[in-house]
């Protein structure tokens, strides 16, 4: 693989997943929404995972595409090889925006605080796309 100055294999993989998403999403809803920025994160606490942050989205977009839009975003988590023990929308407070998509490795210490919540939002600013229930 060839390289572009100042890039190497993980930040053209970003990139190229970046505007794959983008363009999926905005095929699916029918409606030009952004997704203004693509990272990968790591926590102190042991969480580790992917971030997209989103303009344009909505929570009825979530409920109304979710089965559609979990294909796509478990395509992109594998292309980056995250298998994340949960995917979940951050809401911005107290409307019904969606401020990012997050792909998350739970570390011990946050896996509890997940699996005790129920339903969808369990928490007013949370909604639950997909969640791995350890044994
Ligand atoms: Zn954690």
């Amino acid at each position: 693989m060839g390289t572009i100055f100042g890039e190497n294999m993980i930040t053209t993989e970003l990139l190229k997943n970046r505007a794959a998403l983008e363009d999926k999403i905005r095929k699916l809803i029918g409606r030009p929404i952004l997704l203004i920025e693509l990272d990968m994160f790591a926590l102190p606490c042991g969480c580790a995972g992917i971030t997209a942050n989103m303009r344009g989205l909505e929570v009825d977009d979530l409920e109304v595409f979710e089965p559609h839009l979990l294909v796509i975003l478990k395509e992109m988590a594998a292309n980056l090889d995250v298998k994340p023990t949960a995917t979940f929308a951050f809401l911005v407070p107290g409307s019904s925006i969606v401020a990012s998509l997050n792909w998350r490795i739970l570390c011990q210490r946050c896996y509890p605080d997940f699996a005790r919540g129920e339903g969808k939002t369990p928490r007013p600013n949370l909604y639950m796309l997909q969640f791995e229930r350890r044994k």
